[in-house]
């Protein structure tokens, strides 16, 4: 079994420029995602001088790792967002999650990206019967209040989507897609590039120091001045930008990916290609790829990857597959991997600028969509333009009393409580 996603195997990722970031840059981005990448492309494309520095290889992160489930809506459930928020500001902020969906497809198309971009829609299946009743008061919510329509399905209408009876119904939302995310961030880089955008990778910011009006990036391999700094590094974030790393936590996700199922398998198996994620805290995601492959992800462990976590993982959700899909039996699992992704203390996407540092991040799960949202919303804002963006209206919350530092040392608490919390709902 690889330990290399299996999205890499599709896609060969642009190098950086050989040479060492130096000179004068209008925005310097950190970190080569979707994010970081739809920035530069945008910013590019209005003519500004932007350089993309990144630690490891050009869509390293959760970008090219994920499970390619561009959704509708947030995290955050719409009676959430209405209770916080008021209505006005949920409204605009679940209409942006569909102008995230939007944009990832215009991008695919104006700048040709081949990645399999296709409408599936999504379907969150109950994974207790006892979640069932929620899904009714959000259907409900979003037709009212949203107007968005989804469509309730029972236990064995499930069924007959899945090819499963493990779930206790669920909610369609016809308007959510799928996407190859790897070839999306491949895509996404070489058009940054082709628009002008300088991307540099093994080139890790160790220091940002103020030079007058503007900032001076120390990176691993050479410096260069940027009037402004863009910081695109999710679940990665670290001390380079301490602020933002207090206001993230970091969890690991994983995928595991099969073989290309046989025609007698994929008939019965998810027919229309569907996103797939179930109600849980310790939650299961799935989906085929454009070969046939099963693709099933959770939260196995809440750690960032690690070789170790990684392992654990492969067991963890091969055990859990043969549970839902039985007809998987003597399919063999090709690939296992893990990311990184993140969540804010308040589970919402958050950008603006904090310490005079330009940011987007806290996708929480929802940032193939919403990175591209807000890293083009973000570069128009740094052109000057003004723009449409609830998540820059919202605060950006610390830790409760402030016991955090950027270290997740309460995962593991963390952990046994969603696995209590799920088998108690
Ligand atoms: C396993 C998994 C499954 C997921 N599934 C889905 C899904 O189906 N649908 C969905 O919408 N979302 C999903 N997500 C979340 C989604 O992938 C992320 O929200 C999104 O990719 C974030 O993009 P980004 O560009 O902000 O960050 P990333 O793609 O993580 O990129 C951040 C980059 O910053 C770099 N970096 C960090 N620090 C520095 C530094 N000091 N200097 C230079 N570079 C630095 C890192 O190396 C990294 O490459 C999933 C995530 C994971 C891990």
């Amino acid at each position: 079994m690889k330990e290399t996603p299996y999205w890499w195997d599709t896609v060969a990722f642009p190098a950086g420029e050989q040479e060492p970031p130096a000179g004068a840059v209008d925005v310097a981005v950190i970190g080569a995602g979707i994010t970081g990448l739809s920035a530069a492309l945008e910013l590019a494309r209005r003519g500004l001088r932007v350089a993309v520095l990144e630690t490891h290889t050009l869509g390293w992160g959760a970008s090219s790792r994920n499970g390619g489930q561009v959704l509708t809506g947030l995290h955050a459930a719409p009676e959430h967002l209405i209770k916080h928020y008021g209505l006005d500001l949920a409204r605009r902020m679940f209409a942006a999650s569909l102008d995230a969906i939007a944009d990832v497809e215009r991008l695919t198309h104006a700048e040709a990206i081949d990645c399999d971009f296709a409408r599936t829609g999504h379907l969150e299946v109950a994974a207790r019967a006892g979640h069932f009743p929620g899904f009714i008061e959000s259907a409900a919510t979003l037709e009212r209040e949203f107007k968005h329509r989804l469509h309730l399905l029972g236990k064995e209408q499930v069924a007959a989507e899945l090819g499963t009876d493990a779930y206790f119904g669920g909610i369609l939302d016809e308007h959510s897609a799928t996407v190859n995310p790897a070839r999306f961030t491949a895509g996404l880089a070489e058009a940054a590039r082709r628009r002008g955008a300088r991307l540099f990778d093994n080139a890790a910011v160790d220091r940002l120091a103020r030079e007058g009006e503007r900032w001076r990036v120390i990176t691993r391999r050479g410096a260069l001045l940027a009037d402004h700094v863009f910081v695109a590094t999710s679940g990665y974030t670290g001390p380079v930008t301490p602020a933002l790393q207090r206001r993230l936590v970091p969890f690991g996700s994983y995928i595991i990916a099969t073989e290309p199922l046989g025609p007698d398998v994929l008939e019965r198996l998810l027919p229309h290609r569907r996103a797939v994620f179930d109600s849980n805290k310790f939650l299961h995601y799935f989906r085929l790829s454009a070969d046939g492959r099963l693709l099933f992800g959770g939260r196995a462990g809440f750690f960032p990857e690690t070789p170790q976590t990684v392992n654990e993982s492969a067991a963890i959700l091969q055990r859990d597959l043969a549970r839902v899909f039985p007809q998987t039996a003597g399919v063999e699992v090709t690939h296992v991997w893990g990311g990184t992704l993140d969540f804010a203390f308040d589970e919402m996407p958050h950008a603006g600028a904090l310490g005079g540092l330009h940011f987007a991040l806290g996708y929480a799960g929802h940032g193939v969509a919403l990175a591209t949202y807000l890293g083009l919303r973000m570069a128009a804002a740094l052109a000057g333009e003004t723009v449409e963006n609830p998540f820059t209206e919202i605060p950006f919350p610390t830790a409760p009393l402030g016991l955090y530092d950027g270290k997740p040392w309460f995962l593991p608490a963390l952990s046994v409580y969603f696995q209590m919390l799920d088998r108690l709902s």
